[in-house]
């Protein structure tokens, strides 16, 4: 039986990824430090014979006995909200934790995919974004310290498979959606769909003619599983490439949420990218993967699961202190 190491497996993603390998008949180790992931999510895999949870925070040394064949590092806070109320935690994450992942994979003998982003492209001047291209970011703008964090990470993972000979993989991925995203941390989808459930106004940050391009969870899992058993050690985005004004995504959620609500106009953050658009041609000529679920079907999925919140849920403001955190 093989053996993976997730970490953020709390996560929206790393969840999901959890669930994957299980179905798969993996044995998975879950390790995440609760920071912004919530144990909540893996409440239908605790009890699961090859499920180990581990409450540790993988800046610190991971400290893993027995053979080890898979490790995907997904651990990081991703919201712009979480990078502004725990930025050093956001650099951390993505530099000392990295550097722990690999150090592990060098040492197992354990093939290391790695959860890059689309923000390593910044906001972009080249659309829609290949992997070619090197990217437009502010070093030291508020969403300077995720961006900056994960290309040291695209960097890092490079010279251990250079230097060491570590099969590394690093998946670029954009904005994506689904089941178990965090209600409040900040991204558009969950505050539109939250908005809408609480009878609020929907909020868009700037004109909403900013584009995104959202890639259902499901599709996005299929690819990053599909990357990590193929021989590809460049970088690969996934996502989906329908694109989308913010605006236009305001009018699809009060359709879909049949709510009366009004869309109100907030100013734009600080370095909000004002395009985004995933150019998959490298996933779909080394991978054969493309996104499947359109986004009428994934929204209508991502809805059923934020109407299961409970009111209580519904109205805290955020179900995380991180006060706790900030020691560092
Ligand atoms: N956004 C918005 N209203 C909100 C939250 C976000 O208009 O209540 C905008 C945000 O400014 C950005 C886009 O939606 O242009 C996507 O934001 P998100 O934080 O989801 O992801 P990212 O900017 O990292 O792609």
């Amino acid at each position: 039986m093989q053996r993976v190491l997730i970490t953020g497996a709390a996560g929206f993603l790393g969840s999901h990824l959890c669930e994957r390998f299980i179905q798969e008949g993996f044995k998975v180790e879950a390790m995440d430090n609760l920071i912004t992931g919530d144990l909540k999510n893996l409440s239908t895999l605790l009890d699961h014979p090859h499920f180990t949870f581990h409450n540790h925070d993988v800046t610190e040394y991971i400290d893993l006995d027995g053979e080890l064949d898979h490790i995907f590092h997904f651990a990081s806070p991703a919201s712009p909200i979480d990078y502004l109320k725990i930025p050093i935690q956001t650099l951390k994450v993505g530099s000392l934790g990295v550097h722990n992942c690999l150090g592990l994979a060098k040492h197992k003998g354990a093939r290391v995919t790695i959860a890059s982003t689309s923000e390593v492209y910044g906001d972009p001047e080249v659309h829609p974004q290949h992997e070619e291209y090197f990217g437009h970011v502010n070093t030291i703008g508020p969403r300077g310290v995720y961006d900056e964090a994960k290309r040291f990470q695209e960097s890092i993972t490079m010279a251990y498979h250079r230097y060491h000979g570590v099969e590394t993989r690093i998946v670029r991925i954009f904005n994506t959606y689904g089941p178990r995203m965090r209600l409040n941390d900040g991204r558009v989808l969950p505050a539109f769909i939250g908005q809408a459930l609480r009878g609020e106004d929907l909020t868009i940050f700037g004109t909403g003619s900013q584009t995104r391009s959202f890639c259902y969870v499901d599709d996005l899992v299929e690819g990053i599983f599909r990357l990590h058993f193929s021989d590809e050690t460049r970088p690969v985005n996934i996502g989906n490439p329908d694109e989308i004004t913010i605006a236009d995504f305001a009018e699809e959620i009060i359709a879909l949420t049949g709510t009366d609500q009004k869309v109100v106009y907030r100013d734009l953050p600080e370095n909000d990218p004002k395009q985004r658009q995933p150019d998959i041609t490298r996933a779909k000529t080394v991978l054969g993967w493309e996104p499947s679920i359109d986004r009428e079907e994934g929204l209508k999925r991502t809805y059923a699961y934020f109407k299961t919140l409970s009111t209580e849920e519904l109205h805290k403001s955020e179900h995380k202190d991180f006060a706790d955190f900030r020691k560092d």
